[in-house]
């Protein structure tokens, strides 16, 4: 078994692609990013974050982890036509087990298509088999903090989103709805996941305070980089987990929603 701290199979180094961080970056998503690179490097892992923006060359290929945070309607529209270019390379790197994290705006265009608050549809990349449809500026938006239950324990953070998001049946959620509203207010999914790509409304940002799952997305990455048979060595966290447990605390005291009529 090689430990990915103290006895690498070679010197380790991780790259990571963030899309568009000028443009989907709300609620602190980028802390997604910082988190993943302080984790790596508490571990003696080098990262390197690249910054992918619009027109930028990319080839998922020389990456080992991308992420890609929220946006409202005009900036998802912004990205589009430039995210709709790389689908075919993105899709092929899921397939091939590469983990993404996608939050929110990023996450619905993780989808097949969003109609957005205004009716438009705007065509999404098909990762993952869902729809997202916004019902319309006059109906009440998903907002608050929230907790679900996941393979990998509890996940807590805070989602503001209009769109609703439809999973098909054979897509897998990311987690179940404790306290929140999730993909669509209804069915109590929340995200979904399809190998190693995570996609969640969660911001908060979601991987400082929720460290299982930004540990899930590097150990994915190294397994696939040096084997399976790499583990991560624990690092001191503490800070860390209070923070979750202190998330999770907070959503778990919010009052339980209204279901949409
Ligand atoms: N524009 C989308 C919606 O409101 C996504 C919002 C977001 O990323 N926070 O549904």
């Amino acid at each position: 078994m090689s430990d990915a701290a103290s006895s690498p199979p070679h010197a380790l180094s991780l790259r990571i692609a963030h899309l568009y961080p000028d443009v989907m970056n709300i609620y602190g998503d980028r802390g997604n990013a910082i988190a993943l690179q302080y984790r790596c490097e508490a571990r003696g892992i080098a990262v390197e974050v690249v910054d992918i923006r619009l027109g930028d060359p990319f080839d998922p290929a020389a990456f080992d982890i991308v992420i890609i945070g929220g946006g409202q309607d005009r900036e998802q529209r912004r990205i589009a036509e430039d995210l709709q270019s790389r689908a075919e390379a993105l899709r092929a790197a899921a397939t091939d087990g590469m983990p993404m994290l996608a939050v929110c705006g990023g996450f619905q265009l993780f989808g097949r298509r969003y109609v957005d608050q205004d009716g438009g549809t705007i065509p999404g990349i098909s990762i993952f088999d869902m729809e997202t449809r916004h019902p319309g500026a006059a109906v009440q938006r998903c907002i608050g903090d929230i907790v679900l239950t996941t393979p990998l324990g509890e996940v807590a953070g805070f989602e503001n989103h209009g769109g609703r998001t439809y999973l098909a049946d054979t897509q897998a959620p990311f987690g179940r709805v404790v306290r929140g509203y999730g993909n669509n207010a209804e069915d109590g999914g929340e995200g979904a996941r399809t190998n190693n790509v995570i996609g969640t409304y969660l911001h908060g940002s979601l991987l400082p305070k929720n460290p299982a799952i930004a540990d899930e997305l590097i150990l994915a990455a190294l397994r696939r980089r040096c084997g399976e048979a790499v583990t991560l060595t624990p690092i001191d966290d503490a800070a860390e987990q209070a923070a979750h447990t202190s998330a999770v605390t907070a959503a778990r005291r919010s009052p339980a929603i209204k279901k949409d009529p």
